[in-house]
């Protein structure tokens, strides 16, 4: 990577959360789209995960690939619901 890239990759892992850190990294290394993909949902909420499991963005090219089937630990009781009827192919008002 150049040194320019390393610069812009360096400053982009200090503005994102600690724990969204090595899918970034692993994302840079060019050799997992699955991990691109989610740091770049993840990124696109502003880092709340749980907004990513309620995206509703059906346009969205990465939309079919976005995080869902993993539930954070941290995430409410309603978003557990939302990804569980999701998986089942039910659509949940909001
Ligand atoms: S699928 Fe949703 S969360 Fe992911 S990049 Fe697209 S709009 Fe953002």
């Amino acid at each position: 990577m150049s040194a320019e890239g390393q610069e812009q990759t360096a400053a982009r892992l200090a503005q994102m959360p600690k724990q969204y850190r090595p899918t970034y990294e692993r994302a840079m290394t060019g050799k997992s789209r699955k991990a691109a993909m989610h740091a770049f949902c993840a990124e696109c909420c502003g880092y709340q995960i749980q907004e990513v499991y309620l995206c509703t963005d059906l346009g969205c090219p990465l939309y079919p690939y976005r995080p869902k089937s993993r539930v954070s630990p941290v995430a409410s009781q309603s978003v557990r619901e939302h990804v569980e009827s999701t998986k089942a192919g039910q659509r949940v008002s909001q």
